[in-house]
C-alpha cells in the first residue's frame, strides 16, 4: 500500500512551507488598503527598520502586490498604515524586472538640478499637480537583507524616490506646492469629502 510521502528533514519541511506560501500568495496576494489624506499615519515620520526578517521580505512583496493592484509606481509603508521606513518603487510598472526597487531606511545623500513635472499619489486620488523636484539624486538605503546600497536616478526615478522618501517623513506632494495651490487642492478635497467622493 502506498504511504503518504513524509518530509523528513527540517530543510524539506521548510521548502514545503515556502511552496505553500508561494502558492497561496500567487493565487491570492495579500493586498493592503491604501489610506487617503488626511489619515494621521500619512502625516508622521516612519520608524526606522532595525530587524531584517522573513516577515519584512514578505511585507515588501505584499507592498509590491498592493502597489500594482492600485496601479501605482511607488508605495510607502505609511500609506498602508505601517509607520516604518520602507518603500517600494517600479517606474516601469512590471515591464522591466530590474526596475523593482526596495528602499529601507533611505536617505538622499546627493542631489543636482531641478525638474518640474506633474505628480500624483495613491493617497490623494485624482489630484495631479506640477511639483518641483531634484533632477538627479543619489540615495543610500538598505535592502530586505539589511545590506546598504546606493542608487542614482534622474527624471521619473528621481521623482519617485523623492516622493516616496517624503512619505517616510510625513510629507505629501501637496506640501511641496505653493501656499496658494495647496489651499486650492485642500478646498477641492473638502468638497469631495462633503459629497462622499473621497
Ligand atoms: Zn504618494
Amino acid at each position: 500500500m502506498p504511504t503518504e510521502p513524509k518530509l523528513d528533514t527540517a530543510a524539506e519541511r521548510r521548502v514545503a512551507r515556502q511552496m505553500t506560501r508561494d502558492a497561496v500568495r500567487k493565487s491570492a496576494p495579500k493586498l493592503h488598503t491604501v489610506v487617503k489624506y488626511p489619515d494621521p499615519v500619512l502625516l508622521k515620520k516612519g520608524e526606522p527598520v532595525t530587524e531584517f526578517t522573513p516577515e519584512l521580505a514578505q511585507l515588501v512583496e505584499e507592498m509590491f502586490d498592493s502597489m500594482y493592484a492600485a496601479e501605482g509606481i511607488g508605495l510607502a509603508a505609511p500609506q498602508i498604515s505601517i509607520s516604518k521606513q520602507i518603500t517600494v518603487i517600479d517606474v516601469s510598472f512590471k515591464e522591466r524586472p530590474e526596475d523593482k526597487l526596495v528602499l529601507i531606511n533611505p536617505e538622499v545623500i546627493d542631489r543636482r538640478g531641478k525638474q518640474l513635472e506633474e505628480e500624483g499619489c495613491l493617497s490623494l486620488p485624482d489630484i495631479h499637480e506640477k511639483v518641483q523636484r531634484d533632477a538627479w539624486v543619489k540615495v543610500r538605503a538598505q535592502n530586505v537583507k539589511g545590506e546598504i546600497f546606493e542608487v542614482e536616478g534622474t527624471e521619473l526615478l528621481a521623482r519617485a524616490m523623492l516622493h516616496e522618501i517624503d512619505h517616510l517623513h510625513g510629507i505629501l506632494f501637496i506640501d511641496r506646492l505653493s501656499r496658494l495651490k495647496r489651499d486650492l487642492v485642500l478646498r477641492r478635497i473638502k468638497k469631495l469629502q462633503k459629497h462622499g467622493d473621497w
